[in-house]
């Protein structure tokens, strides 16, 4: 027996010991694709090496946050003065004043805003803001769209409009997700029969405008109005999810998407995440004065956390907020990430092969299907093994995408034209060896 000389596979056994399916994040484990995770040594700029020492062109940056690459030096040098200044506090700080004000300055639609931990206590936060201010039990949300893993939107649909979802995870009992209305993505029918039977209940619909948790799939214009619409009329809040899409796909992210296309267009509440602490463990949620001054401390809706606003994570944020405000950053970017696309698109069209891909600011994704599709039930048709084969033959060659064909994919700042054409390369030799 050959003694074995991968230090993944020996860390992925010693992990798995005590640590459950050897990960802190599902989706790490590569259950989809199979194989063995990369254990990640150290990262710079557009890579990442695992602890064989290989390299890999890093497509994933985090799952979003690593939008400037990985160690940037403005963003290092924050970090490394806020630390010597003191790691957590439990009391206000002034960067904590500098990193709202430079959202809410971004994002027009945010006026107040509160800083947390992780995109799931931002999420989960925001709906209890909803409910506690719209007085109103139920909630409307999307089949396809994750929206961190708070128990009442762990929820797939149910059989019917007039019935509610069923919980997606054990322990979330049946009574907890009662509230929760699961619809179809970019089915402007089922909303508006959503609304016509629930409208009175409703505290709010929470959607991520372009959803990146089945891949990448934009909400469509009119269907985007339509949800804009209803709201209103029926006075529930429109929340927009943009812990990925916001300051990915655009500086004022997808909301200032959308209102270019609708005028006057905002969400009522936004909740954000990943990049707005540019690597480190920060979210938040805001929107609408009136809203906002519903929590704890000015009203009755509670929230709080121990290391909301840490000192870090702001410096870190504040340095990453600052680097990608500079002027082109996101044509520069969008660019880039466009030239991915074409470049797969085309490497695909020669080779034969079914594909589909789209893209916004720094963030794509692409299908191993014809058309892009429009909602989840549309994403799951795509081939997993084909799509399986693609992912091993991309990591064997030193380029690491998503480990699942329903995630997004993310490009940086980081990013060479050099490293595009060698994904390009890459991607084209293994779509030949079909
Ligand atoms: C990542 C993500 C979350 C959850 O954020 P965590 O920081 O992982 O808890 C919520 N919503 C969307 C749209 C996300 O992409």
């Amino acid at each position: 027996m050959t003694p074995n000389t991968d230090r993944n596979q020996q860390l992925f056994e010693r992990a798995r010991q005590r640590i459950p399916g050897g990960v802190n994040s599902p989706v790490r484990a590569f259950r989809a694709v199979g194989g063995t995770p990369r254990f990640v040594q150290r990262a710079q700029g557009a890579y990442f090496w695992d602890a064989n020492g290989q390299r890999y062109i890093d497509y994933i940056g985090s799952w979003g946050p690593m939008i400037l690459g990985h160690g940037h030096p403005a963003v290092l040098e924050a970090v490394q003065k806020a630390a010597v200044e003191g790691f957590s506090f439990g009391a206000p700080t002034e960067r904590e004043i500098e990193l709202a004000e430079a959202i809410c300055e971004r994002v027009p639609s945010v006026e107040m805003v509160r800083l947390v931990s992780s995109g799931t206590e931002a999420a989960m936060s925001a709906l209890r803001l909803a409910r506690g201010f719209t007085g109103r039990p139920k909630i409307i949300k999307f089949e396809g769209c994750y929206h961190g893993h708070a128990d009442a939107l762990l929820v797939k649909a149910g059989s019917g409009l007039a019935t509610f979802g069923n919980p997606t995870s054990a322990g979330v009992p049946p009574e907890v997700v009662q509230h929760t209305l699961v619809l179809e993505y970019n089915n402007v029918a089922q909303l508006e029969e959503a609304f016509a039977l629930h409208g009175k209940d409703i505290a709010c619909l929470m959607i991520e405008p372009i959803a990146g948790n089945m891949n990448f799939v934009r909400a469509q214009v009119d269907f985007m109005k339509r949800c804009r619409e209803l709201c209103t009329q029926h006075g529930a809040l429109l929340v927009f999810d943009e812990v990925m899409t916001g300051f990915r796909v655009a500086l004022g992210g997808a909301q200032s998407v959308y209102a270019k296309q609708i005028p006057g267009f905002a969400p009522d509440m936004t909740v954000m995440g990943k990049v707005i602490g540019g690597g480190m463990p920060l979210a938040a949620f805001g929107g609408a004065r009136a809203v906002m001054e519903q929590l704890a401390p000015l009203g009755p809706v509670y929230q709080a956390g121990t290391l909301s606003g840490n000192p870090v994570a702001t410096a870190c944020g504040l340095a990453t907020l600052k680097e990608i405000s500079k002027p082109g950053f996101y044509e520069t970017l969008g660019a880039s990430t466009r030239s991915l696309v074409d470049g797969l698109k085309a490497a695909a069209a020669r080779q034969g092969v079914g594909f589909s891909a789209d893209c916004e600011g720094g963030m794509f994704g692409f299908f191993l299907l014809p058309e892009l599709p429009q909602n989840y039930g549309a994403v799951m048709k795509s081939d997993s093994p084909a799509f399986n084969r693609l992912f091993h033959g991309l990591l064997d060659r030193g380029v690491y995408i998503a480990p699942a064909l329903y995630e997004a994919g993310f490009v940086s700042a980081a990013h060479t034209a050099q490293d595009i054409a060698e994904t390009v390369a890459a991607a084209e030799a293994v779509f030949a060896a079909r």
